[in-house]
């Protein structure tokens, strides 16, 4: 038959032989493709598409669900909140490490890890406001403004007594870009998005009927995208079991833990559960007169989710969940505090970055006076409000607290053997931070959110 079909069954033989040669390479091929979707880039498909869409479309229904006076009376309560719980946060970090001074001893215990790019405070701050402001927002979704230093070269000819001397230099320059920064949620400039998202909500709300369409169309969209998230948590649990376990297994030192390094855990763990346990549960209390325990319990879930995945922002769409369905929390204080809360306030971050820069003073042997306590307690405060909630982002805005009372930027590399395991700790205290936040905005914001809708954001603030 086949012959009848004038082909000849060898080369037919040999033609299925390399169509099957060629299946096998292509799926040797497509073998490979799969192997190259890491985790990372898995978890950063649901972790920015999830955050950038829940952010921005939370965020304007948040501020255009209220008029100006009222959210400007929530936006002050919640600057209230945030500030003096940070200011509390970097006492506690400031008073832990002083009380229990792990940094005694020597330096030589330390091995340096590896090099941590540097970046001066002034350009770091630059590179804060220019990450509100994004020139392009598109781009704010994939990139962000960070200052990188090149090289420039100096050659300099002088001629004296006919004599001439070449003298050769360098020079650093810092060249101010948007780029990429590679990881899961690092890419995406958040503080651009909710500056952007919010002036964007005002106005919409402002507009009254004539904004309503857009309104819903954002409402709508952030019900969707909660409806994505609710699969996703089901999954949650499985994820964050494996992110844990393999971090784990890929410790290389855990004999890193011991000593100094050692204490310094024990330390920054105290001054943490003291913030955690004690602090925000008793602002809680005194504010609401409401059980806070129960509420946390409420938020067992985001904060697990916090623990596994370190980023804040990725444990967004999570601590929505818990507040709005377990604690009931008003959805329209929800989604005007969380996204914000997420970006600048960050306790366990201020008191992280308070605390390291003093036992790196001590390990150092410097003698920090109040001036320079006062300094770092301030520029903690500053730089964790810089710090994007995505992992360690407040080890590298920690060289903001180091310059500014002259330590060494480079013995950040001291601390990082530990830092995976307290930048959970502190992502876990920033999330209940800002939960706790919310509850409390939403107490003392009930007179204004009395009688409204609180699915559809139409309200007009009655006195
Ligand atoms: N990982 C923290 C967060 O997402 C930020 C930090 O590194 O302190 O909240």
């Amino acid at each position: 038959m086949t012959q009848s079909n004038g082909e000849n069954p060898q080369r037919t033989r040999g033609g299925l032989h390399q169509i099957r040669a060629g299946i096998q390479s292509r799926s040797l091929l497509a073998k490979k493709r799969v192997e190259n979707i890491t985790k990372d880039d898995v978890k950063g498909f649901f972790i920015r598409n999830a955050f950038v869409i829940l952010t921005v479309a939370a965020v304007i229904i948040g501020m255009a669900a209220l008029d100006s006076r009222a959210s400007g009376k929530m936006g002050m309560r919640a600057v209230v909140y945030y500030t003096t719980t940070t200011v509390i946060a970097v006492f506690i970090g400031i008073v832990v490490v002083l009380i229990i001074h792990p940094g005694k001893g020597s330096k030589d215990e330390f091995t340096k890890q590896q090099q941590i790019e540097q970046v001066s405070p002034a350009d770091a701050f630059l590179d804060l406001i220019r990450n509100m402001f994004p020139p392009n927002l598109v781009e704010a979704c994939t990139k962000q403004f960070k200052t990188q230093y090149a090289k420039r070269v100096v050659h300099v000819k002088m001629t004296v007594n006919d004599t001439i001397f070449t003298l050769n230099g360098s020079q650093d320059i810092a060249r101010e870009e948007m780029i990429p920064v590679p990881g899961a949620v690092n890419g995406i400039n958040a503080l651009g998005l909710v500056v952007f998202s919010m002036c964007f909500g005002l106005i919409i709300g402002s507009m009254r009927e004539q904004g309503q369409p857009l309104k819903d169309f954002f409402d709508c969209l952030n019900e969707a995208i909660m409806r994505l998230v609710a699969i996703i948590m089901w999954y949650a649990p499985i994820g964050i079991l494996f992110l844990i376990a393999g971090k784990i297994v890929e410790m290389d030192d855990i004999s890193a833990m011991g000593g100094q390094l050692g204490m310094y855990t024990v330390t920054v763990i105290c001054g943490l559960l003291i913030h955690a346990i004690f602090v925000l549960p008793t602002l809680y209390f005194v504010v609401t007169r409401k059980n806070p325990f129960v509420f946390i319990a409420g938020l067992l879930q985001a904060l697990i989710t916090a623990l596994g995945t370190s980023s804040s922002s990725a444990t967004l769409p999570i601590t929505f969940k818990c507040l709005e369905e377990n604690n009931k929390v008003d959805k329209r204080v929800t989604r005007f505090v969380l996204p914000v809360g997420a970006t600048i306030n960050m306790d366990g971050t201020a008191l992280y970055e308070a605390l390291a820069a003093i036992f790196i003073a001590q390990v150092n042997d410097y003698d920090l006076n109040f001036g320079q306590i006062l300094t770092i307690s301030i520029t903690a405060t500053a730089a964790s409000i810089g710090a994007a909630g995505i992992p360690q982002a407040g080890l590298v805005t920690m060289v903001i607290v180091l310059t500014s009372v002259g330590l060494p930027t480079d013995d950040i590399t001291l601390i990082i053997a530990v830092d995976w395991f307290l930048d959970r700790l502190r992502t876990t205290t920033n999330v209940l931070g800002d939960s706790i936040g919310a509850g409390i905005v939403e107490h003392l914001s009930r007179h204004e959110l009395q009688n409204k809708d609180p699915e559809v954001g139409n309200s007009v603030v009655e006195e």
